[in-house]
C-alpha cells in the first residue's frame, strides 16, 4: 500500500453513527450525516446510511455527484452550502435538496429544475447570530412568499448553522427562536415545514442537555460521527470512538542532531523565524509527510514523540528515547482539519478497513459501493 496512508476504521464510524442516530432519534431528531471532511467518500456515506441515518449532506456538488453515482437514486442527498449560480443545473440533477439564502439563486434553481423536469427541495437557512450564512429573521416571510410561487421548487424547511464562524453557541434561546419562526411561517402561509434543521456537531450539548427541542427534527453531523466529539469544546461524546482515523507515514531520515540551527537565521520557507530552546542533541526523524498531505497542526504523534516542525513535504519529529529505522511506519491520530486535507490530497492513499467484529453486511456494502464506483468509471 502507498504512503502516506489514511486508515479509516469503518466499524468505529458505523458504531458512532448508529449510537448518535439512536440517541437523537429518541429525542425526536433525525441525523443527516455530513461527509464533506471525507471528500464525499461514497464508501463512508454508505456506512452512514447503513447505520440508519436519514440522509447525507455535503457542501460540494462534486462530492454529491460522486456519491450519487455510487449510491444511486435512493438516498436523500442535500447540498448544505448555498449553490453557485454557475452550478444550478448540476445541483438539481444530483442533489434532492439544497440549503439557500438568496432568492436570485432559488429562482435559477427553479429554472434549472424545469429544464431537468425535476422538483428541487429548498431549506432556507436563517441567521441566528453566528454571522455566516442565513436570512435575517425579519426578512424570512418576505423571501418565502415568492418562493412558494416558483415552479418545480418545494420549500422543505428551514435551518440554521451556529458556532462555525463566531462561536455562537446553540442554546435554548436561539433554538426556540428557530422553532418560533417555523410556527410563524406555517401559520402565515398555511403550510407544514417538514425539515427543521437545528445545526451541526456544536448542537450536541443542547440536544442532550435541553429537554424541550421544540420543532427541531434534524441535525447535520460530521465531526460528532467521524470523531466522536462535540464541536464547542471538542469534548468526547460518551460511548463513541474518537480514533476512527489514523494517518500513517514513513521515515526517510533518522539521525542524532543538535536542537540549535546554525548559520545566520532568517525566515524559513513559510515566512517564520523560529526560536528554539537549546536541548543539546536529540534523536530526530523525518517522515515523508507534509503540508501538501495534511494539516500538521492536527497530528497527534505516537507516545513519547514530539512534532518539531513541518514543511511542504517533511515532518520533523523528536523521537524521544527511541530511534526508529529508515522505512518504519509511524501512525498519527488526526483532527477534523487534518482529515479534510488528507482526504483532499492526491498524495495520500485512503484505506477503509472493515472492523472484524462487524464484517458482515457493511463491508459487503462498502465493497459493493467500491465496485459500483468502478462500474461508473
Ligand atoms: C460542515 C457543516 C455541517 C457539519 O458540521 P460538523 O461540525 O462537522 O458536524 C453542518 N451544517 C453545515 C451547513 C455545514 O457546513
Amino acid at each position: 500500500m502507498n504512503m502516506p496512508r489514511l486508515e479509516v476504521d469503518a466499524g468505529k464510524i458505523s458504531t458512532n453513527a448508529r449510537l448518535l442516530g439512536k440517541q437523537l432519534g429518541d429525542r425526536g431528531m433525525a441525523v443527516t450525516g455530513v461527509t464533506k471532511a471525507t471528500l464525499g467518500c461514497p464508501e463512508i456515506a454508505a456506512i452512514l446510511l447503513d447505520a440508519g441515518l436519514s440522509g447525507i449532506g455535503d457542501s460540494r456538488i462534486e462530492n454529491i455527484e460522486r456519491m450519487r453515482a455510487v449510491l444511486g437514486g435512493g438516498p436523500t442527498l442535500t447540498l448544505i452550502r448555498s449553490p453557485m449560480l454557475s452550478q444550478v443545473d448540476r445541483v438539481v440533477r444530483s442533489a434532492d435538496i439544497s440549503f439557500n439564502t438568496e432568492l436570485a439563486i432559488i429562482t435559477q434553481l427553479s429554472a434549472a429544475a424545469q429544464r431537468a423536469g425535476r422538483t428541487h427541495g429548498i431549506v432556507l437557512m436563517v441567521e441566528l447570530g453566528d454571522l455566516r450564512e442565513g436570512i435575517m429573521p425579519d426578512d424570512l416571510e418576505r423571501i418565502v412568499r415568492p418562493i412558494l410561487t416558483l415552479p418545480n421548487i418545494e420549500l422543505k424547511g428551514i435551518g440554521t448553522n451556529l458556532a462555525c464562524l463566531s462561536g455562537t453557541t446553540p442554546d435554548a434561546v436561539n433554538m426556540a427562536a428557530l422553532s418560533a419562526l417555523v410556527g410563524a411561517i406555517e401559520e402565515t402561509f398555511s403550510l407544514t415545514l417538514a425539515i427543521v434543521s437545528g445545526g451541526n456537531s456544536a448542537n450536541i450539548d443542547w440536544a442532550f442537555k435541553v429537554e424541550d427541542h421544540g420543532r427541531i427534527n434534524d441535525l447535520r453531523l460530521g465531526e460528532a460521527i467521524l470523531f466522536g466529539r462535540e464541536a464547542l469544546n471538542r469534548n468526547p461524546i460518551a460511548g463513541l470512538h474518537n480514533d476512527a482515523f489514523r494517518l500513517v507515514a514513513e521515515i526517510i531520515e533518522a539521525k542524532r542532531k543538535p536542537t540549535q540551527p546554525w548559520g545566520h537565521i532568517a525566515q524559513n520557507a513559510f515566512g517564520e523565524i523560529g526560536k528554539v530552546a537549546d536541548r543539546g542533541e536529540i534523536s530526530q526523524a523525518i517522515l515523508a509527510l507534509g503540508r501538501q498531505d495534511c494539516d500538521p497542526a492536527g497530528l497527534v504523534p505516537p507516545a513519547g514523540m514530539t512534532i518539531l516542525a513541518a514543511s511542504s513535504d517533511h515532518l520533523i519529529l523528536d523521537t524521544g528515547g527511541s530511534m526508529p529505522m529508515i522505512g518504519d511506519e509511524l501512525a498519527f491520530g488526526i483532527d477534523y482539519t487534518t482529515l479534510l486535507r488528507a482526504m483532499t490530497s492526491p498524495f495520500v492513499e485512503k484505506a477503509i478497513l472493515a472492523c472484524p467484529a462487524s464484517r458482515t453486511g457493511r463491508s459487503e456494502l462498502v465493497s459493493a459501493a467500491a465496485f459500483k464506483q468502478k462500474a461508473n468509471g
